[in-house]
């Protein structure tokens, strides 16, 4: 069986560096903010271009400080509206609802699944303030033709990064740095993913970064000292150290990713199955590798007999969620489309090259 994703293995790639790293950490008798975060902070800044990076305690926490972070810059207040698109995982609109804002469900394109520039003017509303792009599979949102439309509405522009650490557009700039803020998830199985939950804030606005600071910790200022109320969503000081091990390899991981995925769209020749859109350059990291297939059930079971682990990101939209049932009745037909015919192939810095070909010959014979 070819799995869909081997954990297991892509961890066991830096087990002799984990384990150095966790012998000086026990030594050190220092478990909570300290150098090992800190290390992380700089480096991870340094590689997305930002002037600061803070490590939180996961992705969803990263979205709600950026926005706790507005709030009490008093850039947004509660019951503003956030554009995001429909097509998501639902923790990027969880955030926005958990902060005590509305979010406003706007439709992809649906050739790159990321949300339709296009679409987005006829949504903005006098209570509009910000926009969440989200760069969904680790494809990078259109941000030129985005970053346009906030500045002629002056609304803030958020990034949902967690998928695409290390995506770059045409003029080397990266995830985290296209926007006003970024939000980074390092949930095991992202690209640059921790060995438990991990987050970071990146940005170039030490205003912002001062606040998130304070947040993260009980809205600490010095010890005992407290100006805001803050919560607990502190990266881990074991995990800074993991992951600060695993983002020297991460550009590499990436550019294996990116070969996967173009013997996939160069392979594939199948009538049935619709290939994403890459134009071959780095905006891509593919976290994910997602076709759309009419029969998706029967394209995933011929797969599990022929030895291949498929995926689905994700099966139900957010729209349609049980949680969400305020917005059950929306109409968004290109966000259901894809939800009920995306299916995601394996791809990973760890799959073999002979896997990947072999993935190929099995959905040709489909
Ligand atoms: C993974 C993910 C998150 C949430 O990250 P966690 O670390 O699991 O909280 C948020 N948004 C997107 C798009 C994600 O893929």
């Amino acid at each position: 069986m070819i799995k869909f994703l081997d954990l297991h293995k892509v961890n066991a790639r830096f087990e002799a560096e984990f384990k150095n790293q966790f012998q000086q950490f026990l030594d050190s008798g220092y478990y909570i903010l300290g150098k090992g975060v800190s290390t992380f902070e700089t480096n991870y800044a340094n590689y997305c271009g930002t002037k600061h990076c803070i490590g939180v305690s996961n992705g969803f926490d990263a979205l709600v400080l950026i926005f706790k972070g507005y709030i009490a810059l008093e850039l947004l207040k509660k019951g503003d509206e956030v554009i995001v698109p429909a097509n998501t995982f639902i923790a990027s609109v969880l955030a926005i609802l958990e902060a005590g804002l509305v979010p406003v469900f706007v439709e992809p394109d649906v050739d790159t699944f990321n949300i339709n520039p296009s679409e987005i003017e006829q949504h903005v509303s006098t209570k509009t303030k910000a926009i969440l792009v989200v760069h969904l599979y680790g494809q990078l949102a259109e941000m030129e033709a985005i970053q346009t439309i906030a500045n002629s509405h002056n609304l803030l522009l958020i990034e949902d990064a967690a998928q695409a650490h290390g995506a770059e557009n045409i003029k080397g700039k990266r995830a985290g740095d296209l926007g006003d803020s970024a939000a980074f998830s390092f949930y095991p199985a992202k690209n640059l993913g921790a060995l438990g939950d991990g987050g970071a804030i990146t940005t170039n606005n030490e205003a912002l970064a001062t606040i998130i600071k304070q947040l993260r910790n009980y809205g600490t200022v010095s010890k005992y000292e407290n100006e805001r109320l803050g919560v607990n969503n502190r990266l881990d000081e074991i995990q800074a150290l993991f992951l600060d091990v695993k983002l020297k390899q991460l550009d590499t991981d990436n550019t294996r990713r990116q070969t996967i995925a173009k013997g996939y769209l160069k392979g594939i020749v199948n009538d049935k199955i619709t290939l994403p859109f890459y134009d071959d350059s780095n905006n891509h990291v593919f976290h994910q590798f997602v076709v759309l297939v009419e029969d998706r059930t029967a394209f995933i079971d011929y797969l599990k007999k022929e030895g291949v682990e498929a995926s689905i990101h994700y099966p139900i939209a957010p729209h349609k969620q049980k949680a969400l049932q305020q917005y059950n009745n929306l109409k968004l037909p290109i966000t259901e489309h894809i939800h009920k015919h995306c299916v995601s192939l394996p791809i990973s810095p760890v799959l073999s090259l002979n896997d990947a070909t072999n993935i190929v010959n099995v959905i040709n014979d489909f």
